[in-house]
């Protein structure tokens, strides 16, 4: 998507050979012309996919799959990564190891908001090792759901994420993919 690397050639920053900042425009502050070409894309890319609910993890995806959900007309439900006193209802939960934190995280999704049988589709802002990934599958298939595919913003081509996720079968849909990228620069694939 031509309009996405362009804003991550002029203000991402490259912080390592491996890791990627862009809150200027997707993390932290919001461009919202660019999330909605985005939510835009992703519906014209998975149109000839049925799509029930979109599935996303807090924080940094919630935007981009309201986005999508927007254009697919579907519910989207985010897997939370804190439990809090009102989460009275049981949850499906699985084990996320961060790629940025470098430590494991339990996330969870409310039985009530992932229903057997449902078609649903993965959104997610970065895909590096696809932890976050096999985590939200593992919680879609303990409901009883499928995944119908998965939609990223910004792959990270050089990490294993992508491949291990399409070894398994999965369709992985990605707005941008990142060859390599130093200080000098960013490639795409
Ligand atoms: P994975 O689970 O695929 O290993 O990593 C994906 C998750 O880690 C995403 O949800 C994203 O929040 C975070 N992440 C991975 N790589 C980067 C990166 O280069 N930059 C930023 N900002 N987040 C990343």
């Amino acid at each position: 998507m031509d309009l996405l690397k362009e804003k991550i050639l002029t203000m991402g920053q490259v912080l390592s050979e491996e890791v990627l900042k862009v809150d200027s425009f997707l993390n932290h502050q919001i461009d919202i012309s660019l999330y909605e070409a985005m939510g835009e894309e992703f519906k014209r890319i998975f149109s000839d996919t049925q799509v029930d609910r979109i599935l996303t993890i807090e924080a940094s995806g919630i935007g981009i799959a309201c986005m999508a959900a927007h254009y697919f007309r579907v519910p989207v439900v985010y897997a939370k990564k804190t439990t809090s006193k009102i989460m009275q209802d049981e949850a499906y939960e699985a084990e996320v190891f961060s790629f940025t934190k470098n430590c494991s995280y339990t996330v969870r999704v409310l039985k009530p908001y992932i229903k057997p049988g449902e078609n649903v589709l993965v959104i997610d802002d970065f895909l590096a090792n696809g932890q976050a990934v096999l985590g939200l599958k593992q919680i879609i298939e303990e409901a009883g759901a499928t995944l119908a595919g998965v939609g990223i913003v910004i792959e990270k081509g050089f990490q294993d994420g992508g491949k291990k996720l399409r070894e398994m079968g999965i369709r992985v849909e990605s707005l941008a993919v990142i060859g390599s990228m130093s200080r000098n620069g960013i490639n795409f694939l």
